[in-house]
């Protein structure tokens, strides 16, 4: 570690993070990454840090050498680049910083061979979100059909010896991703044909198993920071500012928290201020832990080393008394002195709360394992347009059942728990399933959102259903002369319908529109039907009163006797629900009862 002198300042490392669909290559591509680092380093320089791993300077310039040719330029300005060891959104949603993101670049890894996956169009709309700038490492140029591996080759190099045809297959692979790119909002071209890197996501075509193409990655990720941003990456003898990356338990050290420090100085024995689940915890740095060099291996002391200090950029553990109720995805700051204590608590209280929604709102509930992940689900749903009415860190409890029964006596498709990655209460459950409160579960952002909407619409038909079975239908009947079985109470007459639908419950009305009863039942000879439909003749009783020979006869027409607000729905809302022979009957029915009511079947704004 090197050692900060007062006011001295410096450029740090910037932050890489990795994302992309799920086996796409991002573990492998890390793993190679590293092993670069690790195989090509000079003596003494670490490159592994907690949670992060570093390829310094000096294997950058190695990296960099047979590129000469074609970036003659190049010249290496930062200390190294510090990759985020955990790959995915998930991880990469903690690192969180108020408006944007502690990660400074990306590599969004896209087998390009499958193209474009769910999970490649969410990690997208994250980094659009957070501001983060990226590159595309179109990985596994290997499985091209035909393809030579170059161990280890820059990309241009190895291009130069494949044969034209795979040359051809790959340029046809890499305007895919361009085409998917611009579908997302964004010009790409391959790195090597960029002219404007402010405008035009570079993509560098990759094999994470063979090693082609990581020169020019590594290279263009130097490249772009120093031209771009190296204004961002001016850090000082400051107090600290980092991130919590994770809260774990430490065997002999109780709970500790995994920091990226993209600021300024942190050292043992410093006051820190760091969010938790019920208020900001104001804790001493205890011990600064470094992974342990391997070769220093010794089983009986442990994974870490202990460090008096740590400067940007760097992963680092924590270990502090207080720190289990320590949320991850929560800022933490080095307080410069004791007399600023209240307001950095303000300070992380605000950044927590602004995260959190506690409403009164018709609204879903949300549950989630870390600040990151709560603030990525929920802005997920608000790009649907899913209401929130409570989100919040920590396992489904009883309390968000309750909330979510109410926002379901409201509106049912709202009356749910999204839960990302955290347990279920035995109590919470318990009470979800007597309350009917339906609890969606997964471990995959999109999944999650999938699942819901795809409930959602299945409920919504469902309740259209509900309500369509609930509308009388238009039918129009004849009583069949000679077919009188029953004069009253209940009469009991054979019908031919001539058009549209009965079934027992609907009322019927005149030609004049008289309200004459309602159909009790339907029968077929000994069969009770639950319709019958134009063209068949059945026997019906009907309840009400009605007399037959005196307010109807043989040879009558009869209408069902639609209600108004049924009339309206069928013209607007199930417009495309009724039949062509039920329509006819509709007009019908309208022109009678227009006689009576001149709003029937008006539809305002059509
Ligand atoms: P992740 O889920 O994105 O982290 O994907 P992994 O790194 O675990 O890779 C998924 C699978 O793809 C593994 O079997 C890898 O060995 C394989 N893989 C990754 N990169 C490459 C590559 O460049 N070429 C080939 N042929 N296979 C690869």
């Amino acid at each position: 570690m090197s050692s900060v002198k007062s006011g001295k300042s410096w450029i740090r490392q910037p932050i890489v993070v990795v994302l992309g669909h799920v086996d796409h290559g991002k573990t492998t591509l890390l793993d190679k990454i590293r092993g670069t680092a690790v195989a090509k380093k000079e003596p003494g320089e670490i490159t592994q840090h907690v949670g992060a791993s570093i390829v310094p300077a000096s294997v950058l310039r190695k990296v960099a050498e047979p590129l000469k040719k074609y970036f003659p330029k190049l010249k290496i300005e930062i200390p190294g680049l510090l990759f985020v060891d955990t790959p995915g959104h998930e991880l990469f949603s903690n690192l969180r910083r108020r408006g944007g993101s502690v990660a400074d670049i990306a590599i969004l890894v896209v087998d390009i061979m499958e193209g474009f996956q769910p999970q490649t169009w969410e990690s997208i709309q994250i980094l659009k979100e957070r501001k983060v700038p990226f590159i595309v490492a179109a990985n596994k140029i290997d499985r091209i059909p035909g393809w030579k591996p170059n161990h280890d080759q820059p990309f241009l190099e190895t291009i130069r010896k494949q044969d034209p045809r795979i040359v051809s297959r790959l340029e046809e692979l890499i305007y895919r991703l361009i085409s998917q790119l611009y579908e997302a909002g964004f010009m790409a071209e391959r790195f090597d044909r960029v002219k404007d890197f402010r405008t035009t996501v570079a993509i560098v075509p990759v094999s994470a198993k063979t090693g082609e193409g990581v020169p020019e990655l590594l290279a263009l990720l130097t490249g772009l920071v120093q031209r771009f941003m190296k204004k961002r990456l001016v850090t000082s003898e400051e107090p600290a500012k980092g991130v919590v990356l994770e809260v774990k338990e430490e065997p002999g050290l109780g709970t500790t928290i995994d920091v990226i420090i993209y600021d300024g100085v942190i050292r043992r024995g410093d006051t820190i201020v760091v969010g938790g689940k019920d208020k900001p915890i104001v804790t001493k740095v205890r011990a600064l832990l470094m992974p342990r060099p391997l070769q220093d291996m010794r089983a009986h002391e442990g994974k870490f080393v202990s460090v008096e200090q740590v400067v940007a950029a760097t992963g680092v553990k924590i270990s502090a008394p207080d720190l289990d109720n320590a949320l991850a995805g929560s800022p933490i700051f080095v307080v410069p002195s004791e007399d600023k204590i209240e307001e950095y608590i303000k300070i992380v209280k605000e950044e927590i709360e602004s995260v959190r929604i506690k409403t009164d709102n018709i609204g879903v509930v949300v549950k989630a394992d870390t600040l990151g992940t709560l603030e990525a689900v929920v802005e997920a749903l608000k790009r649907e347009n899913i209401p929130v009415r409570l989100a919040d860190v920590g396992p489904v409890s009883k309390n968000d059942v309750l909330e979510a029964s109410v926002s379901k006596n409201h509106r049912p498709e709202y009356g749910v728990i999204i839960a990302f990655n955290v347990k279920i209460l035995p109590e919470a459950e318990e009470y979800a399933a007597r309350e009917n409160v339906k609890i969606f579960r997964h471990n995959v952002i999109y999944k999650l959102i999938e699942d819901y909407i795809g409930w959602v619409k299945q409920l919504r038909e469902q309740e259209k259903i509900k309500e369509l079975e609930s509308l009388i239908r238009p039918g129009k009947i004849r009583i069949l002369p000679g077919y009188i079985f029953r004069r009253s109470n209940p009469a009991i007459v054979g019908v031919e319908v001539i058009g549209g639908v009965i079934k027992p419950g609907y009322p019927l009305m005149r030609k004049d529109g008289m309200r004459l009863g309602t159909i009790m039942q339907i029968r077929d000879r000994d069969n009770v039907l639950k319709e019958a439909r134009a063209g068949q003749s059945v026997a019906i009783s009907i309840r009400g009163r009605i007399l037959v020979g005196r307010h109807v006869d043989e040879g009558d027409i009869l209408y069902t006797d639609i209600p108004k607000q049924h009339v309206h729905l069928w013209l607007t809302k199930y417009k495309n629900e009724l039949s062509d022979d039920e329509k006819m009957v509709l007009k019908e029915i309208i022109e009678i009862k227009k006689k009576q009511d001149p709003f029937y079947g008006l539809v305002f704004g059509s």
